[in-house]
């Protein structure tokens, strides 16, 4: 299976300015050399804590923000690199669900407006005359009641709004779909039917997508493989099942280890792993592993070398002392 999307080395960095000074005094990289592969039709959850980067990552792919190096090829084209106007085509094949439905969606806008407004700027993908049918088709794809079309958001709880924003992600028939912690706003309750609505779009209409959760058990539910991200890298990466039942990384097992029912090897290792310490700041990040301030197995190798990810065992992991 070809990859749609291929990120290889990533790094988006911001500029820290002070304003005492008036001057750039460092930088920030929020995403410091991230690879992966995204084959079509498939689901690569990316899980790390608020600050690892997962939002920029996300905001970087979808053109957002721009990428200081590195590449994000998405069909063949690097859109890191390519032409605004090439880039600008492409852009209409990612798009992106946001955490929080109501501030990402204009709230003086009736879904009718948010979603058609999407078509106004690509014409050529529905023609004016088809706007009023498919506009209704794409509501009740999911799983809202079409004659609803000309109410603005809040008239909808919580969940509608998520199914708007998916509706608007969806109107200009992307490839990719990035979901930024798409139910982390939602009750738990409301959680499970907004995942499966997105599980159902994906096996009907073919869709990829990349997907941020900070919740694991989220993303073990809609995920092929996980990339493991700490402070703009990642430290390990699995087919879904694997991370759950073997996980390597001590960030990885101190992350599966927080949440109870999600300790797989809990027969041998009974204790949960605690993460000592805040995460440090991305604008002076440790030197060689950048998981070691926090890590209870680091060694005098981790402050001096950058674990590369490469395969350890069944596969790769960024750390010095898990066996090749
Ligand atoms: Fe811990 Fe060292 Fe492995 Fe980093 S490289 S996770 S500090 S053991
Ligand atoms: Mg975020």
């Amino acid at each position: 299976e070809p990859a749609l999307l291929s990120v290889r080395d990533l790094v988006t960095s911001f500029p820290i300015r002070s304003t005492l000074l008036r001057r750039v005094t460092g930088r920030i990289e929020a995403v410091a050399g991230v690879s992966f592969d995204l084959p079509a039709g498939q689901t690569l959850g990316i899980v790390g804590e608020s600050g690892s980067g997962k939002s920029t990552l996300a905001r970087t792919i979808v053109g957002l923000a721009r990428a200081t190096a590195g590449s994000v090829l998405f069909g063949g084209t690097d859109l890191a690199a390519a032409p605004a106007d090439e880039v600008r085509r492409r852009r209409r094949d990612i798009q992106m669900i946001f955490q929080d439905p109501y501030t990402s969606l204009n709230p003086g806008r009736t879904v009718r407006q948010l979603v058609t407004e999407a078509w106004q700027v690509h014409p050529d993908v529905v023609p004016r005359r088809r706007w009023a049918a498919e506009l209704g088709e794409l509501l009740e794809r999911v799983g809202l009641d079409p004659d609803h079309a000309d109410r603005y958001p809040h008239q909808f709880s919580g969940g509608q709004r998520q199914r708007i924003g998916i509706a608007r992600a969806l109107a200009l028939r992307p490839r990719l779909v990035i979901c930024d912690e798409p139910v982390s706003a939602l009750d738990v309750s409301i959680q499970a039917q907004v995942l499966n609505l997105l599980r159902d779009l994906q096996r009907d209409l073919g869709l990829t997508y990349l997907f941020i959760s900070h919740d694991l058990s989220v993303v073990r539910h809609v995920a092929d493989r996980v990339a493991v991200l700490y402070l703009g890298r990642v430290v390990e990466e699995a087919p879904t099942a694997e991370i759950f039942a073997a996980p390597a990384h001590p960030y990885t097992r101190a992350l599966l280890s927080a949440v109870p029912r999600l300790r797989p090897w809990r027969e041998v290792a009974p204790e949960p792993v605690v993460l000592a310490g805040d995460l440090p700041s991305p604008a002076n990040p440790p030197s060689g592993c950048r998981f070691r301030t926090r890590c209870a197995q680091a060694a005098e190798v981790c402050a001096a070398e950058v674990p590369d990810l490469v395969p350890r065992g069944t596969h790769p992991v960024a750390c010095h002392l898990v066996p090749r």
